[in-house]
């Protein structure tokens, strides 16, 4: 069992005076695949005590400099997964809690970063036989909602988004690009669909097609592009009829599964500017810049540079539960990666998101007829 650090010690006085909490940051170290064997590779990591990760060999002199330049080569997150932990220990450990404030109408979301390969496709959406974050969560959303007993109804939708080249997709049904949209609730992508999600059952397989559906490079056709970001968001409504009222309580969970981080390695704004005009990744480095800007408390945020940004400026800087899993290699072949992320990881600890307004309470919902008589029929249906 996982121990998170005591909550006392997440949580921050925010400018308004309300509790806010810190990002929450874990490192997952996947097992050596055959092929890092295969070239001879060393294992270069080691996690203590399920939270300190040690970077201990080096591939070749010059890591070894530029490790000393970057202070030390020992790091510690909320909690480090050794390569044996399971899947179904990921989830409980990093998202279980952000599935409990979905229900209470909290915000929540999950990013995976890293390079390509280092296992962040497999922490989120994982295999058949050892299903991800994201389907775990749905299941375990799904298992709460039934435990409630509880007079309204509950209903969950999902929808599954592509962010490549600066284009947004709808991965649960391929075809022209969203165009985004800002309003009163935020951004949101016009004409997502929003698929109402009645089991687990149905969903590892949707996920999957999603899946099938991301762009691939021209290059490798079967290989998933390791420049997409893939989001799923998962919106869970309860509705009560009170006194009259229509009340309701919306709370959101995002799963992110980034692109890979190799061509954006710029931990300080100087360096990300320089590599602006570079063929990399746009969103990735708006991704940088606004983390940066967040950790060093700037008035403005730049999340307008890129559609990723966009998409996730409340679970960056909003009020939102965010957690961040920072995939590794274990071999000396990936070294100056995972010294990258691993000191990416670090400054993400940072970065404190906004104070709760919204409590455990319902909220009135403007009602129309047809709203009224299709909620009237759920509530029968349930019944
Ligand atoms: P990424 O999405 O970061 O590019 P993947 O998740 O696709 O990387 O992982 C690369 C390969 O390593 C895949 O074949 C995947 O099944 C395997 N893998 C990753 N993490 C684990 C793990 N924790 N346990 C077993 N296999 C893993
Ligand atoms: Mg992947």
């Amino acid at each position: 069992r996982f121990q998170k650090i005591e909550s006392k010690e997440l949580q921050t006085i925010s400018e308004t005076g309300g509790v806010g909490t810190r990002i929450l940051v874990f490192v997952r170290l996947r097992p050596m695949a055959k092929r890092e064997k295969e070239a001879g590779s060393r294992c270069c990591v080691r996690i203590h005590n399920k939270r300190d990760v040690y970077l201990t060999e080096f591939a070749t002199e010059n890591d070894y400099l530029r490790l000393k330049r970057l202070r030390g080569r020992h790091f510690t997150f909320d909690a480090s997964f050794p390569d044996s932990t399971t899947q179904q220990e990921v989830y409980t450990t990093t998202t279980a809690e952000l599935v409990e404030g979905v229900l209470q109408g909290r915000n929540g979301s999950v990013f995976c970063y890293g390079a390509t390969g280092a296992g962040k496709t497999y922490t989120m959406l994982g295999t058949v036989n050892h299903p991800g974050v994201m389907v775990l969560a749905i299941k375990d959303l799904f298992f709460k909602i039934r435990q409630r007993s509880c007079d309204g109804n509950h209903v969950v939708h999902l929808s599954y988004l592509e962010v490549y080249n600066e284009t947004v997709r709808d991965l649960l049904s391929p075809g022209r690009p969203l165009v985004l949209r800002e309003d009163k609730q935020g951004i949101m992508a016009s004409g997502l669909t929003q698929y109402r999600a009645y089991s687990t059952d149905e969903v590892m397989a949707l996920l999957q097609q999603g899946n099938l559906n991301r762009t691939t490079e021209p290059t490798r056709a079967n290989e998933t592009s390791s420049r997409s970001h893939a989001i799923l968001q998962v919106v869970a409504e309860y509705k009560v009829r009170e006194g009259g009222n229509l009340l309701s309580r919306v709370g959101k969970l995002s799963l992110i599964d980034l692109a890979g981080s190799e061509r954006a390695l710029a931990t300080d704004q100087r360096t990300v500017r320089s590599l602006e005009g570079a063929n990399i990744n746009r969103s990735l480095l708006a991704l940088s810049s606004c983390i940066n800007a967040l950790v060093e408390g700037k008035k403005h945020i730049p999340y307008r540079n890129s559609k990723l940004t966009q998409l996730l400026k409340d679970s960056l800087g909003g009020a939102c539960n965010t957690v961040m899993i920072a995939n590794i290699s274990p071999s000396n072949l990936s070294f100056g990666e995972t010294q990258n992320t691993l000191h990416w990881a670090d400054r993400a600890k940072e970065i404190r998101t906004k104070a709760y307004d919204v409590k455990d309470e319902l909220l009135p919902v403007p009602e129309s007829g047809n709203d009224q008589a299709k909620l009237l029929l759920e509530l029968q249906k349930e019944n």
